[in-house]
């Protein structure tokens, strides 16, 4: 018996919609099958049959044993993927699972006795982090009035809060309490996550609301750092001169957000849709899940153009300059088609194609080579936790989704270009490093230009293929110390398959509090758990 023949034999039996119309319009609904799939792709169980007219019909038997090998027609079946609407769909799913082949999201199996928070600390850290052989002796005044403490004067944390500060909307026992302890001590702190897609001061309003934060202003204000934060002070002349295209969980609320960050023309997705109804042909989901939209800016079209390979643009064409992936966009199909027809076009005017696209003679096969809008990813994070047991995708897992259809339309001549921010990105610590430089000013509200040095910034998170890989690769100019710190109330959830994550931390501790202290002991003081959550 072949394997897909013992496959049709098996009682359970997931159902994949294969055509674009199906599949394309309700990402949702992929992205849902995708986790369910998953368990049985890694547990070998594998997957069976399809909807109406897809079959397996793959000739090969040989069941797949490497995680990492799945491939659309592994799924699909290759013979079955004719068109290229079919193939499109398949490479969705297969951006995704294979991006997920290798990560640590499935069968979560925690460890039957987990160690204590401070057993694993490294000796020689412990050893050369000592507040007493090199610390500051500089005191100075926190923003409550009352004298800082010398020995925190050069250190500072910085907070991922998905999976640390709180698990969906339950925040982690004593955070507060936490938090509230090391402001009366004068640290330093910010809070450095890869969410966004909201106001800075939205974000605030959250964590406060599931810490039961009464004061945030005084704990919280000014030091959440987002994933797109850091472009608040990108390019002064794109901002005012240029026009993005910004794509969200939430369009409407991002399109408010770049405004404010100062981008005088951003365009959702919606808009493009709105302009020209045959971007997409789903129109029944115009009044539904795109009915939010703008006039595109300066009065241009997005139908102006009718011929993709004219190069008469006419003056009121639509220009896109560059492409803001915001957080977890909610819609993949419009908004991979949008990104899509963006980088094959000419200089990112809509409707056109450019004529480099598959010549070999040029980098890339020609593909983005002809003024193509740059294309900014806000974070990379395949998954993130919630109250769900198994992790939910994240923004990452989009953009794996996209590459998958970037792969299939380019025949893998070429890879997607892109730059990203957000954790584990340099820019993204390289901002946080400046603010917590710039704290008295920027956060503290005292003004000036002033910078106070910094010896050793604590990264406190959940995600080791974010947090703990950023903090680990950062090492800022002026030669202070990043060091990581795991915890286990996040992603990282050890499995059979790995036991360990994948970047090492400086140490895996309980929780966002054993962090603290740790942290703290490594500095030399003498606290315990108990001391940090007192008032
Ligand atoms: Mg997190």
């Amino acid at each position: 018996m072949s394997f897909y023949s013992s496959l049709r034999e098996q009682s359970h039996c997931f159902i994949i919609p294969v055509s674009w119309h199906e599949a394309g319009s309700h990402s949702r609904l992929v992205e849902l099958e995708a986790t369910l799939l998953l368990p049985k792709l890694l547990t070998r169980s594998h997957l069976c049959n399809s909807h109406t007219h897809a079959r397996i019909s793959s000739t090969d038997d040989t069941p797949k044993e490497t995680r990492g090998d799945w491939e659309s027609q592994d799924i699909f079946g290759g013979n079955d993927l004719q068109s290229g609407a079919r193939r499109a769909s398949g490479a969705v799913l297969a951006g995704v699972l294979r991006s997920h082949a290798v990560a640590p999201a499935t069968s979560i199996i925690r460890k039957a006795a987990q160690h204590r928070a401070f057993s694993s600390a490294p000796r020689q850290l412990r050893e050369k982090a000592s507040f007493r052989e090199t610390g500051s002796t500089a005191a100075a005044v926190d923003d409550t009035g009352s004298e800082r403490n010398p020995s925190f004067a050069d250190i500072a944390f910085a907070f991922d809060i998905d999976g640390v500060l709180y698990q969906g909307q339950k925040g982690i026992p004593g955070a507060k309490e936490m938090l509230q302890k090391i402001r009366q001590l004068g640290l330093r702190y910010v809070f450095l996550t890869n969410g966004g897609g909201a106001h800075e001061n939205a974000k605030v309003a959250s964590l406060a609301k599931r810490l039961g934060l009464e004061n945030p202003e005084h704990v919280l204000k000014d030091r959440v750092i987002l994933s797109h934060t850091p472009m608040r002070s990108w390019d002064e002349d794109v901002k005012k001169n240029g026009t993005v295209l910004v794509t969200a969980s939430q369009p409407e609320t991002a399109r408010q957000l770049a405004r404010e960050y100062g981008f005088q023309r951003a365009v959702t997705p919606a808009d493009l849709l709105a302009a020209n109804g045959h971007i997409y042909p789903f129109a029944h989901l115009r009044d539904s899940l795109h009915k939010e939209s703008s006039p595109l800016p300066d009065g241009k079209s997005a139908a102006a153009i009718s011929d993709p390979y004219s190069r008469v643009i006419p003056p009121d064409a639509l220009k896109i300059d560059q492409i803001l992936v915001w957080n977890d966009p909610r819609d993949w199909s419009l908004d991979i088609q949008v990104i899509h027809d963006l980088l094959v076009s000419y200089r990112g005017y809509p409707g056109t194609l450019s004529t480099k696209n598959g010549d070999r003679t040029l980098t890339d096969a020609g593909w983005q080579q002809d003024g193509q809008p740059g294309l900014w990813i806000s974070n990379l994070d395949l998954v993130w936790k919630t109250e769900y047991p198994v992790n939910r995708f994240g923004t990452g897992a989009f953009l794996e989704a996209l590459k998958g259809v970037w792969a299939a339309v380019t025949g893998g001549a070429a890879p997607l270009r892109y730059q990203a921010l957000g954790k584990p990105s340099r820019r993204t610590y390289e901002y946080a490093h400046e603010r917590l430089l710039r704290y008295d000013a920027d956060v503290l509200g005292q003004g000036g230009t002033a910078t106070r040095p910094l010896r050793r910034v604590y990264m406190i998170g959940d995600n080791p293929e974010s947090d703990i890989r950023g903090a680990n690769d950062f090492a800022p100019g002026d030669g202070a110390q990043w060091e990581s710190i795991l915890v286990r109330t996040g992603v990282f959830q050890p499995t059979l398959q790995e036991p360990e994550p994948r970047y090492k931390p400086t140490v895996i501790v309980d929780d966002v509090v054993d962090a603290v202290v740790w942290a703290l002991r490594n500095e030399g003081m003498d606290v315990s758990r108990d001391w940090l959550l007192s008032k």
